[in-house]
């Protein structure tokens, strides 16, 4: 049997950002003509697809890579702040004791995610980080992946909190399992159709395991 490659998003699927970046876009929305986001307004931006948040924000299309830049400045400040997801680790630690390969494919910037991962004695489980500049560019990095390392498209599953990142799996044709406990709220998840939909790490062995 080919080993299962397992890709993981960093923010909100491993690590307990979504606060913190909630708090980094509210302190950078002047800057950036957006509005900012009230604990009310969080709840119906979690109801949205990642395309939706952006028009609803406002925010002219051309700033986000400068505004993602700015915000991966932030999050460096605070990385030792950071917390695992609760149960993420051991379910990590399972995956890999069961055989499988694991990755990480992020939008946040290596340096951030190599950081979190050793002050939190995780680096150990990650075969290869590869992070993006664009919200939108996972697909692109997927398939890079996919090349470089000769993994199968079949063999491959990614695990992601968003919308975006069904959509840039379903584009790069591998499996994804969406997650509930980072940003986007189950029901949006939903809508995308993700192969899987799980709300607790412990599902992602089980999960896997059927793939
Ligand atoms: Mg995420």
């Amino acid at each position: 049997m080919t080993q299962k490659v397992i890709i993981f998003d960093f923010d909100g699927t491993i690590a307990d950002t979504v606060d913190a970046l909630v708090t980094i876009a509210n302190r950078l929305a002047v800057e950036f003509g957006y509005i900012q986001i009230t604990p009310n307004e969080l709840a119906l931006l979690r109801n949205l697809t990642s395309r939706e948040i952006i028009k609803y924000s406002g925010i002219s299309l051309f700033k986000i890579p400068f505004l993602l830049k700015k915000v991966k400045g932030e999050l460096k400040n605070k990385i030792h702040e950071f917390q695992p997801i609760p149960g993420i680790r051991e379910a990590l630690t399972e995956l890999q004791n069961q055989g499988y390969r694991l990755g990480i494919i992020t939008s946040n910037s290596q340096d951030n995610v190599t950081e979190f991962l050793k002050l939190n004695e995780l680096d150990y489980l990650f075969d290869f980080i590869y992070s993006g500049v664009t919200i939108f560019g996972k697909t692109t990095i997927i398939n890079n992946v996919l090349r470089q390392k000769q993994i199968k498209a079949q063999s491959a599953i990614y695990v992601g909190d968003e919308t975006r990142d069904i959509e840039a799996s379903k584009k790069a044709n591998i499996k994804v399992i969406a997650v509930t406990w980072g940003f986007n709220s189950a029901e949006a998840l939903a809508k995308q159709n993700p192969d899987f939909l799980i709300h607790q790490p412990r599902e992602l062995l089980d999960v896997i395991s059927n793939c």
